[in-house]
């Protein structure tokens, strides 16, 4: 896949998954604008060849409808920052919820409003993958914020998909299982409870950030043209076992 001439923009592409969509589109030959949080990360992006880092807290709508408008101009987008705290669903507070559903539904709309907004004045066509998870298809036990977020998002991608496509903006979502990055050392550092998970992967491993970033790639791509609205899990099987 050739990405040379495209600028892209990726959220969270300081560490983990958003990292290595980031790594892969500039050896792709894209130019990358990145919006992540942690100063240090925007240092290194910022180092980066292909790469313009913008700062931003996701969480912050008013900070990160600027920080997209800042992005533009761009060819695709995927959103792909994202946070989880756990906490059981008896005990699941307001203000995590709040947080979460900030993060990981509330940015990627803001986003995409105003990535949609500029290719649709320019009459340009175009691409966004939203980076959801297995956890918007299953319940899984402390995570009640969290999937509720993806399910959320999940709902926003479908509603793109059918407003933004006959302007020429494909919306796909991705579904990663438990992907070695540092959220998932956040999610699954109990060993019981990720051997447990490892066993209802048929194919016997949690993914690398790199198995979910070719399939992100694939759908930003022109191969992916007549591919919109789908829900695509990069699981190992997970969701048929
Ligand atoms: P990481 O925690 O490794 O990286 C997340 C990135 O998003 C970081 O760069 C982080 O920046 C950024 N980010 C988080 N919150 C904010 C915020 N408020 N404002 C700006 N940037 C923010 O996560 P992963 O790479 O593992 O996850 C990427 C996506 O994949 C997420 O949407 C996640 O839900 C999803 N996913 C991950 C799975 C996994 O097992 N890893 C499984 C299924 C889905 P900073 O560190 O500076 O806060």
């Amino acid at each position: 896949m050739d990405f040379n001439g495209k600028t892209i923009i990726v959220t969270g592409a300081g560490k983990g998954i958003g990292r290595e969509i980031a790594r892969m589109l500039v050896e792709r030959g894209a130019q990358v604008v990145a919006l992540t949080r942690s100063a240090s990360d925007v240092d290194l992006l910022q180092a980066e060849p292909g790469c313009r880092a913008i700062q931003v807290d996701l969480a912050d709508a008013n900070a990160t409808r600027e920080a997209a408008i800042s992005a533009l101009p761009a060819d695709f987008l995927v959103n792909c920052a994202g946070t989880t705290e756990l906490q059981p669903f008896l005990d699941t507070t307001v203000e995590a919820f709040d947080r979460l559903v900030a993060v990981n539904t509330r940015a990627p709309m803001i986003v995409a409003q105003e990535y949609a907004r500029f290719l649709i004045k320019e009459g340009r066509k175009g691409a966004i993958v939203n980076v959801s998870s297995v956890a918007s298809f299953i319940g899984i036990p402390d995570h009640a914020a969290y999937c509720a977020s993806k399910g959320g998002l999940d709902g926003l991608t479908r509603v793109m998909a059918k407003e933004l496509g006959p302007q020429g903006i494909r919306a796909n979502g991705v579904h990663p299982t438990v992907t070695l990055t540092p959220m998932a050392v956040k999610a699954w550092s109990d060993p019981d409870k990720a051997a447990g998970m490892k066993q209802r992967i048929p194919v016997g491993r949690f993914a690398e950030p790199s198995d979910i970033a070719d399939v992100v790639l694939f759908l930003l791509s022109d191969q992916a043209a007549m591919v919109n609205g789908i829900s695509m899990p990069v699981d190992g099987g997970f969701m048929i076992a």
